[in-house]
């Protein structure tokens, strides 16, 4: 970026509205977030740039969920209820989510589809009367003090406009608003290398008699055509999977890297520029493998998603930074608000590293403590999903949607607590949250039976 500055000069902006909580960034966490204030009867906002919610998950073409299962002493359990079933059950009303299928052996994920997702979480959030603000692009805060956010300041097609609320909550996965408060953050691991992004995107026109579990054998057809130099590829570990329909199916086979080799940075323009560019180009070379693989001859390209998807950026540091240590432990904390069952899944450059706790000898999943949402030194705010508070290895297992739904709710609740006893959030009291999130149908470990079923 130039060094270069010119100065804007000050202006005064329409204020859009004053809310109880304001919610910025519409996917799995923001969701989770939004509803579950709304209906502890917050007046509640939710600020979304693009116009539809489901964040990575819609935006990034992403398609499949992840986290919502654990492996408990080798039994597949749904450990991540509340909320996120509620969403669940609204995408299958409408047809749109697949049976789980079973990952590396060890774990379920659960694919569905985007259009489905969509509507589904427009119906979840309005049931639950969320105010919802699309195209609106969140551009800075104003703050009362040092310690307190004012305003939100977003960019709309009718100019910058200011959201004022009493708490604010950073689901925006990047830590954006958190960042622009002035709270502590971190960005990759010790040498600052991020997980690396990905274009995801989905071929249809599959014969699906034909292609069969082509996922078992396209890894070997990987290595036989490096092995024939007929083709490269970015990364090992390719996932090609079919969606509800067998004829579609979903690639996550691409990785997006700068000239020097590190992660395409999400959080810098020119390098998202690239990322773009990069990542359609790489898909079309993955489709042209794919086209080789039986039952893939006459398939083609449905959906490049709108966005480069993003793994990592900002991590928030709070109280607590949930660690891949307590991944692999299946950590227990006293103020666990909801669990993780998906291991450390680490994007390094040409391949990825997947670490899970032992399985089948563990219960397979750690507790998220309150403390990963509360972020030092802003005392209006919380931040849930990919930017809580994790270390880069915490973030590689607890990033995907499971863990986000689980934050997300808890954050929304905690906001209504902290409102309804006038307490600053770091203060609320855990046993009532914890209380409240099972009330709800939320598991959040602890002393509650594991939930049965899928
Ligand atoms: C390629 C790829 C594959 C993945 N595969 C899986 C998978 O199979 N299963 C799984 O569960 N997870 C997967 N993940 C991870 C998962 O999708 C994300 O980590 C998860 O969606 C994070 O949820 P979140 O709510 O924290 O943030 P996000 O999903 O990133 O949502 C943030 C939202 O905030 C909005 N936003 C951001 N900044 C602003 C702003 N300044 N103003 C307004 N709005 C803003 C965004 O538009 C977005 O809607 C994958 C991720 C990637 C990138």
């Amino acid at each position: 970026m130039s060094a270069k500055t010119i100065e804007e000069p000050a202006r005064r902006i329409p204020l859009y509205g004053e809310y109880e909580v304001a919610v910025l960034g519409g996917g799995p966490a923001g969701i989770a977030t939004a509803v579950a204030a709304a209906r502890a009867g917050r007046r509640t906002l939710l600020i979304e740039r693009y116009g539809f919610l489901g964040g990575m998950g819609t935006a990034a073409g992403v398609t499949n969920f992840c986290g919502l299962h654990a492996n408990v002493y080798g039994k597949m359990h749904r450990v991540v209820q509340g909320i996120a079933s509620e969403l669940l059950s609204r995408i299958d009303r409408i047809g749109g989510l697949n049976a789980p299928h079973l990952v590396l052996g060890k774990i379920f994920a659960q694919a569905y589809d985007t259009a489905a997702y969509k509507i589904a979480a427009d119906d979840l959030l309005t049931a639950h009367r969320v105010d919802i603000l699309f195209h609106a692009f969140g551009a800075g805060a104003l703050m009362g003090d040092e310690r307190r956010i004012n305003a939100l300041l977003v960019e709309t097609k009718a100019g910058r406009q200011a959201v004022r609320a009493e708490i604010f909550i950073d689901c925006s996965g990047d830590g954006d608003l958190a960042a622009w408060a002035g709270a502590p953050f971190e960005v990759g691991d010790h040498n600052g290398h991020m997980l690396y992004p990905s274009m995801m995107f989905r071929l249809n026109g599959i014969d699906p008699a034909k292609a069969g579990e082509a996922w078992r054998t396209i890894p070997q057809l990987m290595d036989e055509a490096i092995a024939k130099g007929t083709h490269a590829f970015p990364r090992k570990g390719a996932i090609v999977r079919p969606q509800k329909s067998g004829i579609e199916w979903r690639v996550n086979f691409t990785q997006l890297k700068r000239t020097d080799g590190s992660a395409i940075n999400g959080l810098e323009p020119d390098d998202l520029t690239r990322g773009e560019i990069d990542g359609r180009r790489q898909a079309i070379q993955a489709f042209e493998f794919l086209r080789t693989v039986p039952g893939f001859e006459k398939s083609y390209i449905v959906d490049l998603p709108p966005q480069l998807g993003i793994r990592e950026t900002r991590r928030v540091i709070g109280s607590y930074q949930l660690s891949g240590e307590d991944v692999l432990s299946c950590a227990t904390f006293d103020d666990s608000i909801g669990v993780n069952g998906w291991p450390m899944e680490v994007h390094v450059a040409g391949d990825v590293i997947f670490k899970f706790p032992p399985i089948p000898d563990s219960r397979g999943f750690n507790e998220l403590p309150y403390r990963m949402l509360v972020p030092e030194g802003i005392d209006n705010l919380l931040v849930a999903g990919r930017c809580a508070s994790m270390t880069h290895d915490g973030q590689s297992a607890a990033r995907v949607s499971g863990a986000c739904f689980a934050m997300g709710e808890a954050a929304g609740l905690a906001a209504a607590l902290a409102l309804s006893g006038n307490t600053l959030l770091r203060d609320i009291a855990i046993d009532k949250l914890q209380q409240a999130l099972k009330r709800e149908g939320a598991f959040i470990g602890r002393d509650q039976a594991v939930p049965q079923g899928l």
